[in-house]
């Protein structure tokens, strides 16, 4: 008989000072440790220590050319990473603390493992008050993407981060589930004029009302699957195919594609509205999220709802848009649906 080796667990840190104290050490030392921010939990690692942002990659099996955003304590941080334009001011000065990610030209002292080879560098100050303390204890600029497995949904909880990573880092700070829960948006602030590279937590049209002018998107469904490197077109995506309905008539569509699956002997999946609930029936395993009218539900439920269901066990999950697409968070909700979809019908076709 093979001995296995016997695997190192991963600890779990209580959000109490000592936590923080013992998280920000193992930073310092060039550890991976799993913190709450109020997007995702993500998986840190002191930001300027080559070998420890590797450990990052390793983890996770995330490809190297997809760069990992770096964390600050605050905006007055953003020299010692970046170099900061007068927009990178005045965007921090309106969204941060908060989950806004810019795209800055690199300082030398940040390794290209951060960069994925390029001589630029996403940046954040985010608001979560456990973020902020080990970022504060640490005194380091942390790097840190999603801290789930690579091509998973994002960690919205401590559980999530163990279900994909225990075993693989150090430790994870339990700081209950977090209250954004879609990434943060992306804006790239190096080329020619600003431009949107993921929607997330802060609007679009909040960013354009900031800075008085229109912002550019690249959206890897239109511009192909390269717009930006790591924008992957398919990603979050749960085990369980999922079918993702759109257009107009999406919500009678939904009814009339669960009643096909059903008739085929499947175990169906909804992440459901609470207002298509009862229009289900009672054979279907459904993960609520919010309302239509209230995206903000919805996104801090979405990662959980679709996580729920692939542990259910489901043969498909259904869903349809959760909010209007063209607006505010439904675009975040409708940018993720799409990257989790291994199919997209639109009900107008
Ligand atoms: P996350 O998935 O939240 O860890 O965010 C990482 C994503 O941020 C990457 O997949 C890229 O899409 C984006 N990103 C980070 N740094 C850069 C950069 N320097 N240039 C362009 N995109 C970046
Ligand atoms: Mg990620």
């Amino acid at each position: 008989m093979t001995r296995r080796r016997p695997e190192r667990k991963t600890r779990v840190l209580a959000a109490d000072a000592a936590g923080v104290e013992a998280a920000a050490a193992l930073l310092q030392a060039g550890r991976l440790v799993a913190f709450p921010t109020e997007t995702v939990y993500g998986l840190g690692a002191h930001a300027l220590d080559a070998a420890a942002v590797e450990r990052i990659f390793e983890a996770k099996g995330r490809p190297a050319d997809d760069p990992v955003i770096v964390h600050l304590a605050e905006a007055a941080e953003l020299d010692r990473v970046a170099k900061p334009s007068p927009t990178a001011w005045q965007l921090a000065d309106v969204f941060w603390p908060g989950p806004l990610s810019l795209v800055l030209p690199r300082r030398p002292e940040v390794p290209l493992q951060v960069t994925a080879g390029l001589e630029t560098v996403g940046v954040r100050v985010p608001s979560h008050a456990v973020a902020n303390a080990l970022l504060r204890a640490s005194g380091l600029p942390v790097a840190a993407p999603s801290a789930n497995l690579f091509g998973r949904p994002s960690p919205t909880t401590a559980q999530h981060v163990l279900d994909d990573l225990n075993g693989r880092i150090e430790a994870v700070l339990d700081g209950g589930p977090t209250t954004v829960g879609l990434e943060s948006t992306i804006v790239d602030l190096t080329s020619f004029s600003p431009r949107l590279l993921r929607p997330g937590g802060v609007s679009a049209e909040a960013i354009e009302a900031a800075l008085g002018i229109h912002l550019h998107t690249a959206s890897p469904f239109r511009d192909g699957p390269q717009a930006a490197p790591g924008m992957l077109p398919v990603h979050y995506s749960p085990r369980t195919p999922l079918t993702l309905i759109t257009g107009r008539a999406a919500r009678s569509r939904l009814a009339h594609e669960v009643a096909l699956e059903l008739d085929r002997g499947r175990r169906v999946g909804v992440i459901a509205l609470a207002e298509d609930l009862s229009m289900l029936p009672d054979a279907v395993v459904t993960a609520e999220v919010g309302t239509w009218e209230n995206a903000a539900g919805s996104a801090s439920r979405l990662f959980e709802a679709v996580r729920s269901l692939d542990r259910a066990s489901v043969d498909v999950i259904l869903a349809r848009d959760l909010a209007d697409p063209e607006t505010g968070l439904g675009r975040a909700l409708a940018d993720r649906l799409r990257r989790a979809a291994h199919r997209v019908l639109d009900s107008r076709d």
